[in-house]
C-alpha cells in the first residue's frame, strides 16, 4: 500500500531534561529521531517529511547522515501547527493517500504497528496503536483522599497514527479546541471521524522524562537481529612474484589470477558480509566487466560491503576467514593478515579470525592448480 508519513521532530522537549532536546540525543549509538525514520523508510514510505525547527537543520542532517528518500520543512509554534506543516509539504502525493504521523520521541517502531494502521485505516477514519490501560486509575490530589476510577475500554494513544490526508487536514480545519489537540486522533473524533484501536506496542513507549532514556537503552538491544553471511570465492594460480590474502602482501613464485587483485580472501569476507545483509554478491557491487576494477586493491570492496552495514544501521559482530591452499604457508602471514582486516572492518583484533587449511592433495586446491577461501560474517543490525 502506498503510504506518506510525517514526523514531528520540532519540541524542545524540556522534561527530558536540560540540555539537546531528545530526538536528537545518543540512544544505544544513533540518534533517536533516526530509529523511526529508517523503520520508516525500510517499510517503503512514498514521501517522508520531518518536521524541525530551522535552528536544528545542522543536528538533522547529522543524525540523518547517509539516510536518503526524506525532506523537511518548519514546525510552527505548537505541535498541531508542526503537524499541518508536514501534511501541507505532501501536498505532490495524492490528497487521499494515507498518512501516517509519528512522534519522533518513540524510536522503536516495528513494522507490525505500520502494517496494522495502514490495515485498519480501509474501514476507518483513522487508526491508532493503543494499549489497554493495566494499572488501577486514581484521582485526587496527592494529601487528599483518593477514588479509584473504571479502566475499561480505557486506551493509551500511540503513534503512528494513519489517516488520510485530505481528511486530517478538513479535521484541523475545523478544530475549536478547547485548548490544543494532544493527538491527531482527538482532531478527526471531534470533527465526527471514526478512529478505531490497533494492537499498540510496549516498546513504542514515548521518551519524556531523563529516566526513559535508561529503559530504553535497555531496550535496544532488544530490537536488534543477528543475522549470518558466508562467502566463498577461488583463483586459479599463474606466473607472478607475489600474492594478495587478506590483504596482506605475501612474496611468493606465483600468484592468483584475476581481473582485480584475485584477493580470495577479501573476496569471500565481502561476499559473507553482503549476504547476511542481503546485498547480493561482489559481482553486483563491482562488475568484473567494469574497467575501473582492472588491478583494484580488493580492501575497498571490503569497506563497501561495511558501509552498506553501518547505512542500515548495523554493526559486525566478527568475521571468520579460512584459506585452503597447499603453498604458501599462511602461518607465518596470519597476524599480519588479522590485524590489516580488523583495520578495515574497524574491528577489535578477537573478533577477526583468519585460519588456513590444505586439502592434503585432493582437489583442485591440493593439485595446486587454485586457492579457495570461505568465510562467515556475523552482522547485527535494527529488526
Ligand atoms: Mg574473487
Amino acid at each position: 500500500m502506498n503510504f506518506s508519513a510525517v514526523i514531528v521532530a520540532a519540541g524542545s522537549g524540556t522534561r527530558a531534561g536540560p540540555g539537546q532536546a531528545k530526538q536528537w540525543r545518543d540512544l544505544a549509538g544513533k540518534p533517536v529521531l533516526r530509529w523511526s525514520v529508517e523503520s520508516l523508510l525500510n517499510a517503503g514510505v512514498k514521501k517522508l517529511v520531518i518536521v524541525a525547527n530551522p535552528d536544528a537543520r545542522g543536528v538533522l542532517e547529522d543524525s540523518l547522515r547517509d539516510l536518503s528518500g526524506w525532506t523537511t520543512t518548519c514546525g510552527g509554534a505548537t505541535r498541531a501547527l508542526s503537524v499541518q506543516a508536514g501534511l501541507a509539504a505532501l501536498a505532490d502525493r495524492p490528497a487521499d493517500e494515507p498518512v501516517l504521523v509519528h512522534d519522533a520521541a518513540r524510536p522503536f517502531l516495528g513494522a507490525a504497528a505500520i502494517e496494522g494502521v495502514l490495515r485498519a485505516l480501509a474501514d476507518a477514519d483513522g487508526a491508532i496503536p493503543g494499549l489497554p490501560v493495566a494499572d488501577t486509575l486514581k484521582s485526587g490530589a496527592v494529601d487528599a483522599g483518593l477514588v479509584t476510577k473504571p479502566r475499561d475500554n480505557l486506551w493509551r494513544a500511540q503513534t503512528p497514527q494513519a489517516f488520510r490526508r485530505d481528511r486530517l487536514l478538513a479535521a484541523y480545519a475545523a478544530w475549536t479546541g478547547p485548548g490544543e489537540p494532544t493527538d491527531d486522533a482527538q482532531v478527526v473524533e471531534q470533527a465526527g471521524g471514526r478512529v478505531i484501536v490497533t494492537p499498540g506496542d510496549p516498546m513504542l513507549m514515548k521518551l519524556t522524562y531523563p529516566e526513559d532514556f535508561a529503559m530504553a537503552e535497555r531496550l535496544a538491544g532488544a530490537t536488534r537481529v543477528t543475522r549470518m553471511g558466508q562467502g566463498f570465492d577461488a583463483h586459479r594460480w599463474g606466473p607472478g612474484e607475489s600474492v594478495w590474502l587478506c590483504g596482506v602482501e605475501i612474496t611468493h613464485d606465483q600468484t592468483l589470477i584475476g581481473h582485480s587483485d584475485a584477493d580470495a580472501g577479501l573476496h569471500a569476507l565481502t561476499d559473507a558480509i553482503l549476504g547476511a545483509i542481503g546485498e547480493g554478491d561482489i559481482g553486483d557491487h563491482f562488475p568484473p566487466t567494469d574497467p575501473q576494477w582492472k588491478g583494484a586493491s580488493s580492501d575497498r570492496f571490503l569497506s563497501h560491503a561495511v558501509e552498506l552495514v553501518h547505512r542500515r544501521g548495523g554493526t559486525l559482530v566478527n568475521v571468520d576467514v579460512t584459506l585452503i591452499c597447499e603453498r604458501p604457508k599462511i602461518k607465518p602471514h596470519r597476524a599480519a593478515m588479522r590485524e590489516r582486516l580488523a583495520t578495515i572492518l574497524g574491528l577489535p583484533l578477537d573478533r577477526v579470525s583468519v585460519k588456513a587449511t590444505t586439502t592434503e592433495g585432493m582437489g583442485f586446491t591440493g593439485r595446486g592448480e587454485g586457492l579457495a577461501a570461505q568465510a562467515i560474517a556475523v552482522v547485527e543490525t535494527p529488526a
